[in-house]
């Protein structure tokens, strides 16, 4: 085939063709002429012939190869800016034909990218979505390869590890067992064949084991025809059922036991009819039903009562017809109570027979809504336990009451059980009104912690089983207080077992009272036997005591001991010139004067004898002695006692000797006194109104 030359070609021959024609008309027209100045006009032309077609050359090569590069590059998809369309010839309608052309192009290309996309989208959505939901989804082609499946198809189908959906055959793919046969599941009667064959399928008898675990599924699977009406997939959806067979599995295990149990009760019921028979056989009271109008409607039980009508007999007739007139209208009484209430009515009442008096006790229980049951029971024994129970009780409560002390019996939570008359009267009450009750309950004066105290000691006579004895102190409800002596004993009942405590006071209240007296009357014997019964000052026997008692002391403490002794001076004369009854009054004085200067709790004045007293100083040295000897002077000479008769003065001085030691057991009391005496012998044999010291 003839190849045709390129435009380029084409043109660059022109051009070549074109100067050797140019050159030869001038080799031609210089060499047949001879004329120089038409060669270079020759030359001229050739050049400007050149210029030219480099022209054209460049005008018509140039657009061409534009138009190559911009195919070019469309054709690797780079879209570029359109052409330049410089003038409407045939190379400006070729550019404007490519642009219009590569317009169109990239349009359908960028719809074809978009639709690509939206493409991806949605699968990936429906790809998400089947990911997401709890079932396992597998998608087969006609050929039974898997072409996909969801995220749990491939952790129940154990292709999980599978990077994406593995083409692989229903075999491969679908490892399955029957139900806890451990038997594989034949391919050919798995519901995914059967959709394969073009009929939905469904079973929950397949077991699937990833990781050698036993899973229970439950599988649907639908076939997906073509236009042809063939198919062309088939839909598995399965799902893990572990749950709901255990729930099956517990309902039916509680099926069972529900029947067991059933048959159980059943059975008890059974018996406990029976057993029902026998005890109404056995039981001793009579059970007859009555209409609301009081007709007998059945005798269920005669029981062992003493009746006054054969039960047969009764039957279908009017009580009043049966019974004594008082004893029928006091039971239709309680028929209508018991069918008006809805509650029990019980009630006792008695007969007179051959035998003597009957009690019963009948029960008159609704049992619809106008009927009843009448159980009836005889109690006469019962009735005659009860007098003779009352009559010992009433005996005993006879002695108790004669008896003038207290007498209470608890029991162990502290309520009174049994109290005698002189406790009652205590509160203003009766005996009868304190059985039952504790001691706040009627008597407002105990308190709580009274009470509690008291329930302490009733507790542990009851715990030792031994008595308690005390003595305390009563409020009665009047308010008053008494003495009593009381002595709590533990109360045995009749079966010897101790449950309680019997209390019994005596009232000692004049004792007390005159023991309290007594006790007065000693102390005032003895605070007079220690005083001076002119002065009111501790007196010599007092000194004594007192002396000795510090001597010991201060022996035991090594501390020192002083002793004053003062004397009133020339008394005598006083006595003599203003008479005894002003010397008395003088020592009164004198004493309270000198109390006055004795300052420390621990000092003893007293009166020694006569005129003279004596101050004992424990824990006081010599000095502290003198201050108090100073003391005493200045007290007394405040007194300004006048005394015409004195030679020394116009008032009434004393002389004072003193004496201090550290005492030791080998020295005496006596001692210390022979020396303040002959302290007080210097003071006055000196000049009276002084004192004197002596150490021992
Ligand atoms: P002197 O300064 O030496 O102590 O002289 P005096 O007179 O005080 O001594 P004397 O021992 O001679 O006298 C003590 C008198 O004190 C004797 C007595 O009449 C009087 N007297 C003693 N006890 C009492 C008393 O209780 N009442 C009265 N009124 N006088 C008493
Ligand atoms: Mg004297
Ligand atoms: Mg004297």
């Amino acid at each position: 085939m003839l190849r045709p030359f390129s435009l380029s070609t084409v043109l660059t021959a022109v051009f070549v063709l074109q100067i050797i024609f140019a050159v030869g008309l001038l080799g031609f027209l210089s060499f047949y002429l001879g004329n120089w100045a038409i060669a270079l006009l020759s030359v001229g032309a050739i050049g400007s012939s050149v210029v030219v077609g480099l022209a054209v050359v460049n005008r018509v090569l140039q657009p061409l190869a534009q138009l190559r590069h911009a195919i070019q590059a469309t054709a690797q998809g780079n879209w570029q800016t359109p052409l330049p369309v410089e003038s409407m010839d045939e190379l400006g309608q070729l550019a404007w034909a490519f642009n219009a052309m590569a317009a169109k192009l990239q349009d359908s290309f960028t719809e074809l990218e978009h639709l690509n996309r939206e493409m991806q989208r949605s699968e990936r959505r429906w790809r998400q979505f089947l990911d997401g939901i709890p079932l396992g989804i597998a998608v087969y082609n006609r050929e039974g390869t898997m072409v996909f499946a969801s995220q749990q198809a491939r952790v129940l189908l154990c292709l999980e590890d599978m990077p994406s959906v593995p083409s692989l055959s229903l075999e491969a793919t679908c490892i399955a067992y029957r139900a806890s046969t451990g038997q594989r599941y034949p391919t050919q009667e798995l519901p995914i064949t059967q959709a394969l064959r073009g009929q939905p399928g469904w079973a929950d008898d397949i077991e699937l084991r990833p990781g050698n675990q036993p899973i229970p599924i439950e599988m649907a699977t639908t076939p997906i025809f073509d236009q042809g009406g063939r198919v062309e997939y088939a839909i598995a959806a399965f799902q893990d059922i572990t749950t709901r067979k255990q729930a099956q599995t517990l309902l039916a295990d509680y099926n069972q036991i529900l029947e067991r149990q059933v048959a159980d009760r059943t059975a008890a019921l059974r018996q406990a009819e029976a057993t029902q028979r026998i005890i109404l056989g056995a039981i001793p009271d009579l059970l007859v039903r009555f209409s609301g109008d009081g007709v007998c409607l059945d005798v269920m039980n005669a029981g062992a009562v003493n009746l006054l009508a054969d039960p047969s007999e009764q039957i279908g007739r009017p009580m009043a017809e049966v019974l004594p007139a008082d004893m029928a209208a006091e039971r239709m009484h309680y028929i209508q109570l018991a069918l008006r209430t809805g509650q029990p009515q019980v009630y006792e009442y008695r007969f007179r027979t051959d035998g003597g008096w009957h009690y019963e006790e009948a029960r008159i229980v609704p049992s619809g809504s106008d009927q009843v049951l009448a159980i009836v029971r005889d109690i006469t024994e019962r009735k005659q336990a009860e007098a003779e129970l009352a009559r010992q009780r009433q005996f005993l409560q006879n002695v108790i009451d004669s008896i003038p002390s207290i007498i209470v019996v608890k029991d162990r939570e502290d309520r009174v059980q049994m109290a005698n008359r002189a406790s009652a009267a205590l509160h203003g009450i009766t005996p009868a009104d304190m059985v039952g009750k504790f001691d706040t309950d009627f008597n407002p004066n105990v308190s709580i912690f009274e009470a509690s105290q008291q329930r302490h000691i009733h507790q542990q006579v009851i715990d030792t089983q031994r008595p308690y004895q005390g003595e305390q102190e009563i409020i009665n409800r009047a308010g008053a207080r008494r003495w009593y002596q009381v002595v709590i004993s533990p109360f045995q009942d009749a079966s010897g077992t101790v449950n309680g405590v019997i209390t019994n006071c005596i009232d000692i209240t004049d004792r007390k009272g005159m023991e309290t007296a007594l006790k007065g009357a000693n102390e005032k014997l003895e605070r007079l036997a220690t005083l001076d019964g002119l002065t009111h000052i501790p007196n010599r026997r007092r000194f004594d005591q007192y002396l000795s008692q510090e001597w010991q002391r201060m022996v035991r403490e090594q501390q020192p001991l002083s002793l004053i002794m003062f004397d009133v001076d020339y008394f005598k004369p006083y006595n003599d010139s203003l008479g005894h009854q002003q010397g008395d009054e003088a020592l009164i004085a004198i004493a309270a004067a000198a109390n006055r200067a004795v300052k420390r709790a621990a000092d003893l004045l007293a009166r020694y004898g006569g005129e003279e007293f004596a101050v004992v100083l424990p824990n006081t040295r010599r000095t502290g002695a003198e201050i108090v000897a100073k003391a005493l002077q200045k007290e007394i000479a405040d007194l300004q006692l006048a005394h015409p008769q004195s030679p020394i003065g116009d008032y009434l001085t004393i002389s004072i000797g003193i004496a201090s030691v550290v005492p030791t057991a080998e020295q005496a009391p006596e001692d210390l006194i022979a020396a303040a005496d002959a302290a007080l012998y210097q003071a006055k044999r000196r000049g009276r109104d002084r004192y004197w010291i002596r150490l021992i």
